[in-house]
């Protein structure tokens, strides 16, 4: 029940509005220097697929301010977003990304890394470019990075086939993020060359068992994917239940505290090292 409400939005109504119109000015304006400032740093989850082997980490976005504290990505990235700010965080992400990611291939040849793109980033001619530059100033093999879209980033249709067409063209790999949650229209699947489809984390999270609802919307989605050649990767599974349940309803990928939290890239390079499978 919480999490459908906060998939919805509603979270903000819990604060007072004018509160809330203070904290997002004193936000804005933290926001601006964050950067420059070094507040924000990436920190990675890993991806495993059935067997348990790590395949992927996401990069995901931490902001310590020391105004404000730690400030989650779901409040400071929409104000980035609408400030603009976005496109040169989003350059250093993308950036800050491959070089890990080229650094990973260390410990874990073949590695992939999933960096999150948002709307406007994704309306600008420059993302390619961008990426790109990114792939080349790294090493990293345009193959081993994904890019991480969310439906409404599909919405400007025209501009966005284009988007996604220049960056197949480059040879990286495309997610659809937060599947079922905005509004899935069947024919992205169809029309574009996307390759995951990560469903989110409202339907993995109460997964008890392959009888439930979500269950049969998480293995109808899991069935179209494997008829339209998509990989599926479930994502906030919080434990080993609804990791089994996602093993049988035909799931290939997983992320989820069941699994590891995100974490700072020394921080994964010890978990990854500590693992049995490291080794072998
Ligand atoms: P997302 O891309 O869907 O990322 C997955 C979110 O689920 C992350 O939240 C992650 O920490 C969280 N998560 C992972 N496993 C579990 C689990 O088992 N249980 C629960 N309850 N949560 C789990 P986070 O890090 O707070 O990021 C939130 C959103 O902010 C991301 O959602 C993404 O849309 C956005 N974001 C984060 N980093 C970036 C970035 O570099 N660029 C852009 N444009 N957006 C970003
Ligand atoms: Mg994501
Ligand atoms: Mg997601
Ligand atoms: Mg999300």
């Amino acid at each position: 029940y919480h999490a459908k409400q906060r998939a919805l939005g509603w979270a903000s109504l819990k604060f007072a509005p004018q509160r809330d119109a203070r904290r997002s000015v004193a936000l804005e304006a933290a926001l601006h220097h964050a950067l420059e400032l070094r507040e924000l740093e990436l920190h990675y989850q890993p991806i495993v697929d059935p067997a348990g082997r790590v395949v992927a980490a996401e990069a995901l976005l931490r902001w310590y301010s020391p105004a404000l504290g730690s400030v989650s990505p779901d409040e400071f990235i929409p104000v980035a977003e609408r400030t603009g700010q976005i496109i040169p965080i989003g350059a250093w992400v993308l950036e800050r990304a491959c070089l890990d990611g080229a650094a990973l291939q260390r410990l874990v040849p073949g590695l992939r890394v999933a960096v999150n793109v948002s709307s406007k980033q994704f309306g600008q001619p420059q993302l390619a470019p961008q990426v790109r530059g990114a792939l080349g100033r790294s090493g990293l093999a345009p193959e081993l990075l994904t890019l991480e879209i969310t439906e409404s980033v599909l919405m400007d249709q025209e501009e966005a086939v284009r988007r996604v067409r220049e960056l197949c063209a480059l040879g990286v790999r495309l997610a659809l993020d937060d599947f079922g949650t905005g509004f899935s229209s069947l024919q992205y699947l169809r029309e574009l060359p996307i390759h995951n489809v990560k469903i989110d984390r409202l339907f993995v999270q109460t997964l008890q068992d392959v009888a439930g609802k979500d269950a049969q919307i998480v293995r109808a989605i899991a069935q179209l994917c494997q008829v339209l050649d998509l990989e599926v990767t479930a994502e906030g599974v919080e434990n080993a239940q609804q990791a089994e349940v996602c093993r049988q309803l035909g799931i290939n990928l997983m992320q989820g505290w069941q699994f590891a939290r995100p974490m700072a890239l020394d921080t994964l390079c010890a978990w990854l090292q500590q693992r049995p499978e490291a080794e072998a």
